[in-house]
């Protein structure tokens, strides 16, 4: 997604799990290397969203792609220009 802009991060942007999806095998919360996520109902979830550092690597062990990263990308104009650089 491009958004002209924005300018703050809300849990929108967060790691998205979806809880239909999830078997509750736990691989995620095993590998996540800050304590963000935890359980709730026998499922995954963000339980800590502040300690995210957004690695990716709940998204990249998940077996059945329930996690999703959504990315933000803004673009700054100077002028009449715009760098997508
Ligand atoms: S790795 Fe996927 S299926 Fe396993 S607990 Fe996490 S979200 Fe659920
Ligand atoms: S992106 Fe990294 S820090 Fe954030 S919940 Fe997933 S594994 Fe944990």
């Amino acid at each position: 997604m491009v958004e002209e802009g924005a300018d703050d991060m809300t849990s929108e942007w967060m790691p998205q799990i979806d809880q239909t999806r999830c078997t509750g095998c736990g691989d995620c919360i095993s590998v996540c290397p800050t304590g963000a996520l935890g359980w709730q109902n026998d499922k995954a979830a963000l339980i800590h969203p502040d300690l995210c550092t957004y690695c990716a690597m709940c998204e990249a062990v998940c077996p059945v792609s329930a996690i999703e990263l959504p990315y933000l990308i803004c673009i700054k104009r100077e002028g009449n220009s715009t760098d997508l650089s």
